[in-house]
C-alpha cells in the first residue's frame, strides 16, 4: 500500500460545472491494465459532477444525478466549480528518481557537444557523478528535495509518484535516500511508492568487482529496506555498463524473498533476453527502446506493464520506444517522465504524453490510459487508483481545457488548476 494513503482526507469535495469528466471507468467493468483499443476508452461524461468524501470517490457522473443526490449530506462540503474545465484521474507517474542533490549541467553541455551517454559515464560523469552529493546530504535535506519535486509534480496534476533511490550506492545512504522519500511523502497529501534502486551502476569503489557489489545489493540493502519497511520494489538497471541479466536475476530473487515487488530498466540501449525475467512477474519494464520483436510478443501475455520514458528519449536524442508496436501487439502500456536530473529532467506528465503522442504515435485517449490507470496498475495500485468510480482513492486533476485532447496539444504549456490528492483538494 502507499505510503501517502495514511493521509486521506476526512471531508467532503465537491468539484462541480465540469465540461468533460474523463472517468477512465471500463465499458465492461474489468479492473485489468488496458490493451490495444481499451486503451481509446475514457468512459467520458459531459456536464459532470464528482463527489469526494473521506479520500474515497463516492459519486461521479452527470451533474443533474450527483445534485439530487446530494440532498442526502447535511455536512459541510467544500465545493470547487471547475468551470467547465476537465478533469480525469491524477496522473500516475510510474518511474521517477528525485533523491538527488544537484542538476548535472556539466554532462547536459557536453552531450550538446557530441559526447554520449556512455562515453560522459565512462569519464566520470552520469550517475556516478550525483553520488557524492547525496552520500553528504543529510536525510532532511533529501527530504526536502523530495517534496519540492513532488509539489512540482502535483502543479502538473500528478497524485501518485513511485520514488526510486540510487544516487547513493552504499547501504547507508541507499536507507538514507529511502528515508528521505517516506518523509517527504509523509507531508504531501499524494501517494508515494518507493523503490530501492541500489543496483542502478556499480560505484567505481567495487570497479571491477561487480558481483561484490550485487552481494552488498543483496546481503544488506534488499534485507535492511525490506525489514524498515522502507521499500516496496526492488528496480534494476539492467544494461550494457551497468547489471547484467544473471545479476538481475539475484537481485530479484532476493527481492521476492524478502517480499519485496521488482521492476527493471531494460533494454535502453542494448536489446536483453526478458524471458528469463518473466518468473519473476516483474510489475514493470521500463524504457524498452529496443526490444527484440519475440519480447515484445511475449509482453502481450504477461501483466507486467511495459513503461515507456520518452523524456529521456527527447533528452538524450535517443530515438523513441515503439510504442505503436507495443500497443498493437497487446502490451500495456503507461507513461512517465523518469524524472532524474541526468537524462530526464522533468516533472510533467503532460508534456510526456505530448512527446507520446507526437514521436511515438499514440493517440491522445491512448496517453491518457497510459499516464492513469496503466500507471497504477505498473504500480499494483490498479484497484484503488487511476479511474474515477465509487470506492477509489479520491485523485483527481482539474485542467482548465474543453477537451481532453488539448493536454497533449499545448505542449509546455500547463494548465492544471487544481488536483484532489486523496480527497484533499489543492488549488495551484
Ligand atoms: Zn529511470
Amino acid at each position: 500500500m502507499s505510503i501517502g494513503d495514511s493521509q486521506a482526507s476526512t471531508g467532503a469535495v465537491l468539484l462541480t460545472n465540469i465540461g468533460q469528466l474523463l472517468t477512465l471507468r471500463h465499458p465492461r467493468g474489468s479492473d485489468r491494465p488496458r490493451r490495444t483499443t481499451e486503451m481509446q476508452e475514457l468512459g467520458i461524461v459531459s456536464e459532470a459532477a464528482v463527489l469526494c468524501i473521506q479520500g474515497k470517490i463516492a459519486a461521479a457522473g452527470p451533474e443533474s444525478q450527483i445534485a439530487a443526490g446530494m440532498k442526502a449530506f447535511d455536512s459541510q462540503i467544500e465545493t470547487f466549480d471547475c468551470n467547465r474545465g476537465m478533469v480525469l484521474p491524477g496522473f500516475v507517474d510510474s518511474h521517477t528518481h528525485p533523491a538527488f542533490v544537484s542538476p548535472r549541467l556539466v554532462d547536459f553541455e557536453k552531450r550538446i557537444q557530441g559526447s554520449s551517454y556512455e562515453e560522459i559515464a565512462k569519464a566520470g560523469g552520469g550517475i556516478r557523478s550525483s553520488l557524492e552529493g547525496v552520500r553528504k546530504a543529510s536525510s532532511e535535506e533529501l527530504s526536502a528535495n523530495v517534496l519540492r519535486w513532488l509539489e512540482r509534480m502535483q502543479k502538473s496534476g500528478t497524485t501518485t509518484v513511485e520514488a526510486k533511490s540510487g544516487y547513493g550506492l552504499t547501504a547507508e545512504s541507499e536507507m538514507k535516500s529511502l528515508q528521505g522519500i517516506r518523509c517527504a511523502a509523509k507531508k504531501w497529501r499524494g501517494s508515494v511508492v518507493s523503490t530501492l534502486l541500489g543496483a542502478h551502476v556499480v560505484p567505481s569503489e567495487f570497479k571491477g568487482r561487480a558481483d561484490e557489489y550485487v552481494d552488498l545489493v543483496c546481503n544488506e540493502m534488499i534485507p535492511k529496506a525490506a525489514q524498515e519497511k522502507l521499500a516496496e520494489f526492488v528496480d534494476v538497471f539492467c544494461e550494457r555498463g551497468a547489471f547484467t541479466l544473471d545479476q538481475t536475476e539475484r537481485i530479484f530473487e532476493c527481492a521476492i524473498k524478502a517480499g519485496l515487488g521488482t521492476r527493471a530498466h531494460v533494454c535502453q540501449f542494448t536489446p536483453h533476453d526478458l524471458s528469463t525475467l518473466a518468473r519473476f512477474k516483474p510489475a514493470s519494464y521500463d524504457h524498452l527502446d529496443c526490444l527484440r520483436d519475440r519480447d515484445l510478443e511475449a509482453l502481450a501475455g504477461q501483466e507486467t506493464i511495459a513503461t515507456l520514458l520518452p523524456g529521456a528519449s527527447y533528452f538524450l536524442s535517443h530515438s523513441y520506444p515503439m510504442a505503436r508496436r507495443l500497443i498493437d501487439a497487446g502490451a500495456a502500456v503507461a507513461l512517465a517522465t523518469d524524472f532524474n536530473p541526468g537524462t530526464s529532467p522533468t516533472t510533467s506528465m503532460p508534456l510526456v504524453m505530448s512527446m507520446a503522442c507526437t514521436q511515438m504515435r499514440m493517440t491522445p485517449a491512448e496517453a491518457i490510459s497510459a499516464a492513469t490507470i496503466n500507471g497504477a496498475h505498473a504500480l499494483r495500485l490498479g484497484r484503488q487508483k487511476g479511474t474515477i468510480e465509487p470506492g477509489k482513492d479520491a485523485d483527481l486533476a482539474i485542467f482548465d481545457v474543453k477537451d481532453y485532447r488539448e493536454l497533449c496539444y499545448w505542449f509546455g504549456s500547463e494548465s492544471c488548476r487544481a488536483t484532489v490528492l486523496n480527497g484533499s483538494l489543492a488549488i495551484h
